[in-house]
């Protein structure tokens, strides 16, 4: 979901597409968005038209970057030759010197040799869904006819791997994984998969979007999860494995913030677009009071002034009263409002659904991030100062030197000294 532009009015705007709408080649039984059982007939896919008036619209507001995800359904079946034709239109429309980047999010089963090849040409970033080992992924993510999808996924990720594609796992948790983190670490270190992302399973409720986000696990088991799978990232300090929600963690204790939407203080400027150009804040405020506009009719400067998008900025920073002063809550920020249940009027809510997931993984690794970030801090200080200070330590209200971006007296100083570096 990530990536910069800046927007209309100087905001930052990254765009995801729903390339084929919700086309897909399998038919998980969690999944809430496809409804086509897997047999997706005709493909859905962006128009040429709507593609080109869109790619010249948001061109036109970048500042040196422009940031795309590509998502399904399975973005896949949109074919070759329609990514082609978003990457020469970008080509077209981008001012000079602007930074293009793609991310995929893909189920890996259609991959082949020349996809692979695009990819890497074109320097995309896949996500592939797989839920864990065979046994575990097949369970749940098959096709139309109840086969379980993994050996294709895994011949995917071979074609990715053959062209050092960048990938990482994006595995969702649900009744059939979450007691079983000790399997799934030992599953991606045994396929050295280094960059790994959870995300808890949701029910099909969550697409009405005037009810709080319904899941399928509870929070106490998402918690202990975090916490046993915390345990085995942590390797006795010697982290090996990137795993996204910990190393949001160890950003914030390293002074810096989460990249994470969901931990971070705002939503991030970004348009979600539905295969027929239809616009949404996010991809959890699909629904018809979310709707921005459509990009084939509506400007990019309309759609961004759409009081409905304020609506919407406005929902993360209403904290409910106990993250106001939770202890947690430079590193939780209040979750996600799509997790929070609302009064009628959205002036107040309760906490998010995982509230208590969160709370049981901050305490338990507290420590642990504290000593890591500790450590890495002062060697990233030594390093930059060596590098870029010739030696000489910054003085107490200059930037400090581990690179956080803050006030050397507010971030490094007193470990400094007490390492007695100074
Ligand atoms: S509503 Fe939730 S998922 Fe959407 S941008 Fe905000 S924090 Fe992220
Ligand atoms: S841990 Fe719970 S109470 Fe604390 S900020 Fe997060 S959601 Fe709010």
């Amino acid at each position: 979901m990530g990536g910069l532009c800046t927007g209309a009015g100087g905001r930052s705007l990254s765009v995801m597409w729903k390339t084929v709408s919700e086309d897909c080649n399998l038919a998980c039984d969690y999944c809430y968005y496809s409804t086509c059982g897997g047999k997706p007939g005709k493909i859905n896919r962006i128009d040429s038209a709507l593609l080109d008036t869109f790619m010249k619209d948001y061109m036109r507001h970048t500042d040196g970057v422009a940031a795309f995800a590509w998502q399904g359904g399975e973005p896949l079946l949109a074919g070759l030759d329609f990514f082609e034709e978003a990457v020469a239109l970008q080509a077209k429309y981008a001012p000079p010197r602007t930074v293009i980047s793609n991310a995929l999010q893909t189920n890996g089963t259609l991959l082949t040799d020349k996809w692979a090849a695009f990819l890497k040409k074109y320097r995309f970033l896949v996500g592939v869904s797989l839920d864990g080992p065979k046994e575990i992924h097949d369970a749940r993510r098959v096709d139309a006819r109840g086969q379980g999808s993994h050996d294709r996924v895994m011949n995917g990720i071979g074609h990715l791997r053959r062209h050092g594609v960048d990938f990482n796992i994006l595995t969702v948790i649900h009744k059939g994984n979450v007691s079983r983190a000790a399997e799934l670490i030992a599953f991606y270190k045994r396929e050295k998969f280094d960059h790994v992302q959870f995300i808890p399973c949701m029910d099909f409720r969550s697409q009405e979007t005037n009810r709080p986000g319904v899941y399928e696990i509870t929070p106490e088991e998402y918690g202990v999860f975090l916490c046993e799978a915390f345990d085995l990232w942590y390797n006795g300090g010697a982290p090996e494995l990137s795993v996204r929600f910990f190393d949001n963690m160890l950003s914030v204790y390293m002074n810096g913030q989460a990249e994470l939407c969901i931990h971070r203080s705002a939503c991030p400027d970004m348009l979600v677009l539905e295969q027929n150009g239809d616009a949404f804040p996010c991809d959890f405020f699909i629904g018809e009071e979310w709707k921005l506009g459509n990009v084939g009719v509506h400007s990019l400067d309309d759609i961004l002034a759409s009081p409905v998008y304020d609506e919407f900025k406005a929902l993360k920073p209403r904290l409910p009263e106990p993250c106001r002063s939770c202890q947690w809550k430079a590193l939780c920020h209040g979750g996600c409002p799509r997790n929070r249940n609302w009064s009628d009027n959205r002036k107040t809510s309760e906490p998010d659904y995982f509230c208590a997931s969160y709370q049981m993984i901050y305490a338990h690794a507290d420590e642990r991030m504290k000593s890591l970030a500790g450590g890495l801090r002062l060697r990233q200080f030594e390093s930059n100062v060596r590098r870029y200070l010739k030696g000489k330590v910054p003085g107490r209200n200059d930037p400090c030197a581990c690179g956080s971006g803050r006030k050397f007296k507010q971030c490094c100083l007193d470990d400094v000294q007490s390492a007695s570096l100074v």
